[in-house]
C-alpha cells in the first residue's frame, strides 16, 4: 500500500503536537494523489481513543508502537522503519522540530532514503510527492523530487496548518517493535515544555513582540512584556539579546532559533538582519518600530514607525488596553 507516514508527537497529557497535526492534515490532503492513505505512528502510552482522534485531521489507520518511548528519536526511528517497510509506504512525513529532525535524519539513514529538511510546501506530480524547500537564505525555493522510496519530508516549523477534515475515528492498529540495542542506552529522565513565555508558546502564539538590543538593557523587557500582554502575545528575541543573556534560547527567532509565522509580529528594536528576517518573514503582518530610518528591517514590514521604542511602545501598551476595556 503506498501512502504517507507521520509521526504524532504527543506530550504526557496526550495532547497531540501542533506542528503534528498539521503534518497528518497535509498528508491526508496529498495521500490520493500517491494512490495511499495518510497514517500516523504514535508511540508509548496513546490510549484508544486519542489515538483514534487522530482521524479528525484525516489519518486513515493509526499505528500505535507502545514498546517506544515517546520523546526519544532512535525508539521512534524504529518504530517508524518497521511499519514503513512492511506496510510499504512511499513517503514519511514530519511536522519540524528538534525531534522530527532527528528521527527523520536517522530513518534516512536507516532506509537509505532521500530526504528534504526545512521543507515549507509539499504538492503531488504524476503520482509523487515534489518538496518545495527555501535556498540561499530564503531568497529562492527548489522543487525536490524523490529518485526511489521512501522519501522522507521534514517540514520546517509551522510550514503545515493543522486543520480537523471532518473524518471519523481512525482505525488504530498495535505494532509490535523490537527496539534496537543502540536504541535502548539513553532513557528518558523526564519531560518538559521551555519556551513559554506567560503562558504562551511563542510557536503557537497568533501575537509576537520581538525584542532587540533597541530595547537598550534587560532592565527595560518589560516594555516589550507589558505590551505582549495587552495584546494577547508573547516576546520573541533577536540572536543578538539572547547571546547577551537578556532572555532564553527558547524565544530566539530566526536562523540558528525558531521560525515563526504569527498573524502580527511586532518588532521593536530590531534592525532585521537576514538570520532574523528568515525566522519571521512569514509573519502574517510585520509591523516594525526603530530609531533609524534606514534599518533594513522597514525593507520587508508592511508598516514602521521611525522613533524610540521607548516612547512609542508604552503609548500603545495604553492604546490597546484602552480599548480593551483597561
Ligand atoms: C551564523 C549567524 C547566525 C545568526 N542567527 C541569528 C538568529 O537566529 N536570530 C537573530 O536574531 N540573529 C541571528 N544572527 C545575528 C544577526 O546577524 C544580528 O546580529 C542580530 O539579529 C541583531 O539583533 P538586533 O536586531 O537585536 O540588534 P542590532 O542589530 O544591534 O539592532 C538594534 C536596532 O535597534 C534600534 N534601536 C536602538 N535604540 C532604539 C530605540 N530606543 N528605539 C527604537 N529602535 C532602537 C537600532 O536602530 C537598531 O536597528 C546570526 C548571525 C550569524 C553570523
Amino acid at each position: 500500500m503506498a501512502g504517507i507516514l507521520v509521526y504524532a508527537l504527543h506530550s504526557d497529557e496526550g495532547e497531540f503536537n501542533n506542528n503534528s497535526l498539521g503534518a497528518i492534515s497535509e498528508a491526508a490532503k496529498l495521500a490520493g494523489e500517491v494512490g495511499g492513505d495518510a497514517a500516523a505512528l504514535v508511540v508509548g502510552d496513546v490510549d484508544d481513543a486519542t489515538a483514534a482522534g487522530l482521524g479528525k485531521y484525516g489519518a486513515a489507520k493509526v499505528y500505535r508502537a507502545s514498546s517506544a518511548p515517546e520523546g526519544l528519536a532512535q525508539p521512534i526511528v524504529d518504530a517508524m522503519a518497521k511499519v514503513i517497510t512492511d506496510e510499504g509506504f512511499s513517503y514519511a512525513l514530519f511536522g519540524g522540530g528538534l525531534l522530527g529532525f532527528e528521527i527523520g535524519a536517522g530513518l534516512t539513514a536507516r532506509l537509505g532514503a532521500g530526504v528534504t529538511m526545512e521543507v515549507t510546501a509539499v504538492k503531488a506530480d504524476g503520482g509523487k510527492l515534489i518538496a518545495e524547500r527555501p535556498v540561499l537564505q530564503d531568497s529562492a525555493i527548489v522543487d525536490v523530487g524523490y529518485v526511489s522510496e521512501p522519501g522522507i519530508i521534514i517540514g520546517r516549523l509551522n510550514a503545515f496548518d493543522a486543520q480537523e477534515s471532518g473524518g471519523g475515528d481512525a482505525e488504530v492498529v498495535d505494532v509490535d517493535v523490537e527496539l534496537s540495542e543502540w536504541s535502548t542506552k539513553a532513557t528518558m529522565v523526564t519531560r518538559g515544555e521551555s519556551g513559554d513565555e506567560g503562558g504562551v508558546n511563542i510557536e503557537d502564539a497568533d501575537i509576537l513582540v520581538g525584542a532587540g538590543r533597541g530595547l537598550g538593557g534587560p532592565e527595560n523587557l518589560n516594555v516589550a512584556e507589558e505590551l505582549a500582554g495587552a495584546l494577547g502575545g508573547a516576546v520573541a528575541s533577536t540572536r543578538a539579546i539572547v547571546d547577551a543573556g537578556w532572555t532564553p534560547y527558547a524565544t530566539q527567532i530566526g536562523q540558528t532559533g525558531k521560525t515563526v509565522a504569527p498573524k502580527l509580529y511586532l518588532a521593536a528594536g530590531i534592525s532585521g538582519a537576514i538570520q532574523h528576517k528568515v525566522g519571521m518573514q512569514s509573519s502574517e503582518n510585520i509591523l516594525a518600530v526603530n530609531k533609524d530610518p534606514n534599518a533594513p528591517v522597514f525593507e520587508f514590514a508592511d508598516l514602521g514607525v521611525v522613533g524610540d521604542l521607548h516612547k512609542i511602545l508604552p503609548k500603545l501598551t495604553e492604546a490597546i488596553k484602552a480599548k480593551k476595556g483597561g
